[in-house]
């Protein structure tokens, strides 16, 4: 089972005499060791796949390793191996465990945008940088386990004093409407763990090994869950590469990896030096790009595979011409090497970068999916029958209710809405609840009252079957009955009607055949999709081109890599400026560059659009770090027909580029 292994990964598999620490470059083959582990736990040395959990950063890489463990066990044994996120692993404790901390079972998950909705309406104002601004503040209290109360305490700013009570009527909504937000997906756990030891207890011998992709980003609300679950015991392994931390604003700390040093003073560390990814030109260019960063721990990297294609370096005219030469060269490689749409990836800094490339794509007939943009979960289409299923599965979901009663139209009008919302508040109810109450029947018309009942005794139908029966008959009783597609078609256009209620069946599909293969009901299913919400849109299942920012593409290989947009201002990012923050960048480039095993393109643009005006750019300082034996410059001057850039021309643009650089 190990012997495709080489002596260290083996070494890294087989090792169990207490906590481990995989750290070695991209390519090394970090991911394959865990997925080697699970079955070697599992096939020879007695694990239950039951007692196993493996970590990984996003749901996509979940499921490819879900699948890649397949084929050395057998797949009951692959399915009982729990292999989730950091917050699918803590929704699912919480599932368990929600009723000790005074939550139900079935609480809903607010994504962003629900959880802004509350905070502006707290702050009584529309203003997106004020919302922004408290949404973070609160996180990192989050994070940093601090409760509303030890916020106040600690402040010290009348803002900020305003912000902490802010924080407290925002963490008792939620409560109210029994639901939790991203954070609390993983600090609840830990909460949870420090103050019920026999639920502690109870995990610990639920997990008896752990195994952790992706260490160098965990944040400490993930470094506190890992420890707890992993006790005094410490049987895990953690991989990770400190070259390729690239959420630190997202609270995330490097940091840890120095931490369990401390913490386990008999840390065993294994370092992997081989990378079988990709080729030699592509491995000195990403390693000569990230020696410009300070070192935390010595790395080598070497690779067996031939030196390969230079790399590009692709000067556009402006982002039109980028993306149409870039779509260009894609299909007339896939042509002639005869590969297929998903051996291609192009990867981008910033999300609005897409676009030009999606239309592109679109007008050749390529078919292309998008990552780390807005997720399919967040359509309007969408997010209205969520929350029909949100309401199904915990009915304290007010804003859920709200949107669900609104849409489609059934006559409920502002004014009955604002009656029962002042009559649940004073009752300290749900608006669902409150439609019950005695007391709301005197402030409201007859057939007011009828239209509110008709509706609550509906979701309560609904409730029971969603619990009781498969998803596909409830989710089309549940279409037919509320007349979504009507609904669509009499408020819009014919062409944007047809494009909401293909994207609603899409949904419906995936939804009847997920739950089929999990053996879900439509509530398991509900939490499930909130959590989806989070990093990715939905799965990948047709060959098709991969759209990515750098951040999702984290852990991810195609064959050939088009890196665009590498430009001053985009990556390096204009609002990193310290030298961590550049570093930063720099490791983004570094994680964009190892991305590809056979080819890679750099491409900048001369201009782009800003609006109505033209922007000038200049190329990233990150492309002169790039070893100049292994780059090709190719592409066309700014000025329009001028010739392909020679090599020559290109080496003087770039002593040009270094001498400005060096001018600072
Ligand atoms: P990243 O840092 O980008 O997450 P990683 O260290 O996790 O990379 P993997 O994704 O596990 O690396 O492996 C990279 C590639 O190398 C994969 O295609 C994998 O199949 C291949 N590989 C790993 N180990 C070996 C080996 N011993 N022999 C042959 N191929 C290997
Ligand atoms: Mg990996």
């Amino acid at each position: 089972m190990l012997n495709k292994l080489n002596p260290a990964q083996r070494e890294a598999a087989k090792y169990l005499d207490g906590p481990l620490l995989v750290l070695a470059g991209a390519g090394s083959g970090k991911t394959g060791v865990i997925t080697h582990k699970l079955a070697y736990l599992v096939r020879q040395c007695g694990y239950a796949p039951r007692n196993i959990a493996a970590i990984t950063f996003t749901n996509k890489a979940a499921k490819e390793m879900r699948e890649r463990v397949a084929k050395l066990l057998d797949t009951r044994e692959a399915k009982e191996l729990t292999i989730s996120t950091f917050h699918s692993l803590g929704m699912h404790i919480l599932r368990e465990e929600a009723p000790l901390l005074g939550y139900k079972k079935a609480f809903s998950i607010f994504d962003s945008a629900d959880c802004a909705k509350i905070i502006s309406e707290l702050l009584g104002s529309p203003d997106k940088q004020d919302i922004r601004e408290a949404q973070s503040q609160i996180s990192n209290w989050k994070a940093g386990f601090i409760d509303p109360a030890q916020a106040t305490s600690l402040v010290e700013t009348e803002a900020d004093q305003r912000l902490a009570l802010l924080y407290g009527r925002y963490q008792e909504t939620l409560r109210a409407y029994q639901a939790v937000d991203f954070d609390d997906l993983i600090r609840l756990p830990v909460e949870l763990f420090r103050t019920h030891s026999e639920a502690l207890q109870r995990w610990q011998s639920r997990f008896l090994y752990l195994l952790i992709d992706e260490y160098q980003d965990t944040n400490d609300c993930q470094y506190q869950m890992t420890r707890l679950l992993a006790g005094h015991r410490a049987q895990f392994t953690a991989v990770g590469d400190d070259d390729q931390a690239i959420y630190a604003w997202r609270g995330a700390s490097v940091e840890n990896l120095h931490n369990l040093r401390n913490d386990y003073p008999r840390l065993k560390v294994i370092k992997l030096e081989q990378n079988y990814r990709s080729s030699q030109r592509i491995l000195h260019s990403a390693n000569a790009v990230i020696a410009n960063n300070t070192k935390l721990f010595e790395k080598k990297l070497w690779s067996e595979h031939g030196l390969g294609d230079q790399v590009r370096v692709y000067a556009a005219r402006d982002d039109e011409n980028e993306a149409e030469s870039v779509v260009l060269q894609l299909s007339a490689h896939k042509f002639e090497h005869k590969t297929k749409f998903s051996d291609y990836a192009i990867l981008y800094r910033s999300n609005h970068l897409s676009r030009e490339f999606e239309e592109q794509l679109r007008s050749q007939n390529i078919p292309y999916t998008v990552s780390g943009g807005t997720s399919f979960f967040e359509r309007a289409e969408i997010k209205d029958i969520v929350a029909y299923l949100r309401l199904i599965a915990n009915p304290d979901d007010d804003p859920a209710f709200i949107r669900a009663i609104t849409t489609p139209k059934r006559g409920v009008g502002n004014a009955t809405l604002e009656k029962l919302a002042s009559h649940a508040g004073k009752r300290q109810i749900s608006l669902f609840d409150a439609v019950f109450e005695a007391g709301l029947t005197e402030q409201l018309t007859a057939r007011q009252h009828e239209d509110l009942l008709t509706f609550c005794n509906f979701i309560a139908r609904m409730q029971s079957r969603a619990e009781n029966e498969d998803c596909a008959p409830v989710m089309n009783d549940l279409l037919t009955a509320i007349d979504y597609e009507g609904w669509l078609f009499d408020s819009l256009e014919p062409r944007q009607a047809e494009v909401r209620w293909s994207n609603v069946s899409d949904f419906v599909a995936w939804i009847n055949r997920k739950g089929e293969a999990d053996g879900k009901s439509l509530i398991a299913m509900t939490q499930t999709i909130a959590l989806m919400n989070l990093l990715e849109s939905r799965e990948q299942e047709t060959d098709a081109v991969s759209l990515s920012t750098l951040h999702a593409a984290k852990g991810l290989e195609f064959g050939h890599v088009f890196l665009v947009g590498v430009e001053e201002g985009i990556l390096p990012h204009r609002n990193s400026e310290s030298p961590a923050q550049i570093e930063e960048e720099r490791r983004l480039m570094y994680v964009g560059i190892t991305r590809a095993q056979r080819s890679l393109q750099i491409s900048h643009c001369a201009r782009r659009r800003r609006g109505k005006e033209w922007e000038k750019c200049e190329p990233s300082r990150f492309i002169a770090e790039l070893p100049q034996g292994d780059i090709q410059f190719a592409g066309l001057m700014p000025e329009g027909a001028a010739p392909a850039v020679t090599k020559e021309a290109g080496k003087a643009k770039l002593a040009n580029l270094k001498a400005l650089l060096a001018k600072g």
